[in-house]
């Protein structure tokens, strides 16, 4: 379907407001769902326009709870696929999916149950104010697994502050550890704008930040298998010389000499193209 981007059809635009359906609905926020909720409908486009230009574009969303960035995904043209485990949000999406005029197609379920390829397409845009309690699982997910490039086209979520900073962490930095490798080694990986604890019902104790993930080529020869379990290791023990961290892992301090990389210096002085070079002299 060819959405414009102003779209919106007169009915998205006569929605009522976000509070109205929360308390029409009774949609408390549940702690154990990880719900927080944003209200702001600037805010809430904002963060819609970090992808890029939506109209006519596919976006998955993992819960949409009351709707707020799902209103947001279709004012700026997106066909949205969300999956919502909390069936008390469901009757308020359903409205919201009426106003949709077949933009909208609504998943019941927990997001870790959902064959996402196929449920959302190739190239979907993924956007979601992450559930805190299976935010780094999908996260890790979506950036895991041997195939490359992903299905998705993107990836913009919404992490509490200090985990956003683990993930575009710079080497030798106390932030940088298995996360930044994991994000960076074959993506691009940015904070796109803070968010603070305020704009959200109810306030979480800290702060938030939506991170921007961009597919890149990822390097010739290397497993992420094999990555992910030197970054275990190496990172298991970050205050600890990798001559001891990696001793259990087979492979890894010959690799290391190899490369001419000092056994005695810590993981986290590594950059990610050295963790890269030593996953790839591993399996060679
Ligand atoms: N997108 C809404 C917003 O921005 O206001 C709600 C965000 S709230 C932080 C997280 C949402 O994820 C809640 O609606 C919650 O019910 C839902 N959720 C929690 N665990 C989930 C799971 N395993 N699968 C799908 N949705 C889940």
């Amino acid at each position: 379907m060819n959405a414009a981007s102003d779209s919106s059809a007169p009915s998205l635009r006569q929605l009522p407001p976000l509070r109205e359906i929360i308390a029409r609905h009774g949609l408390n926020a549940s702690k154990a769902l990880g719900q927080n909720f944003l209200l702001d409908e600037q805010l809430l486009d904002r963060i819609a326009r970090v992808p890029g230009p939506l109209a006519g574009q596919r976006a998955y969303e993992v819960g949409p709870g009351p709707g707020g960035l799902t209103r947001a995904l279709l004012r700026a043209g997106a066909e949205v696929v969300a999956v919502e485990r909390d069936r008390r949000c469901l009757p308020a999406l359903a409205e919201l999916r009426e106003a949709s005029e077949g933009r909208l197609r609504l998943i019941e379920g927990d997001a870790l149950a959902v064959d996402e390829a196929a449920e959302a397409g190739r190239g979907a845009h993924i956007v979601a104010n992450l559930p805190y309690n299976v935010g780094t699982a999908l996260f890790v997910r979506w950036l895991g697994g041997e195939a490359w490039p992903p299905w998705w086209a993107s990836l913009t979520l919404m992490f509490q502050l200090e985990v956003a900073e683990r993930i575009v962490a710079r080497p030798a930095t106390p932030a940088y550890g298995r996360l930044a490798v994991l994000a960076q080694w074959r993506s691009e990986a940015r904070i796109a704008m803070k968010v603070h604890r305020s704009a959200f019902v109810p306030p979480p104790k800290v702060m938030s930040a939506v991170v921007h993930i961009v597919p890149k080529a990822a390097p010739e020869g290397v497993r992420a298998a094999t990555l992910e379990r030197l970054t275990a290791a190496a990172f298991g023990q970050r205050r600890k010389m990798m001559r001891q961290s990696l001793k259990g892992l087979p492979g890894a301090l010959d690799a290391l000499a190899t490369l001419g990389i000092d056994a005695q210096r810590r993981a986290e002085t590594l950059g990610v193209e050295e963790f890269v070079a030593v996953a790839r002299a591993m399996d060679a």
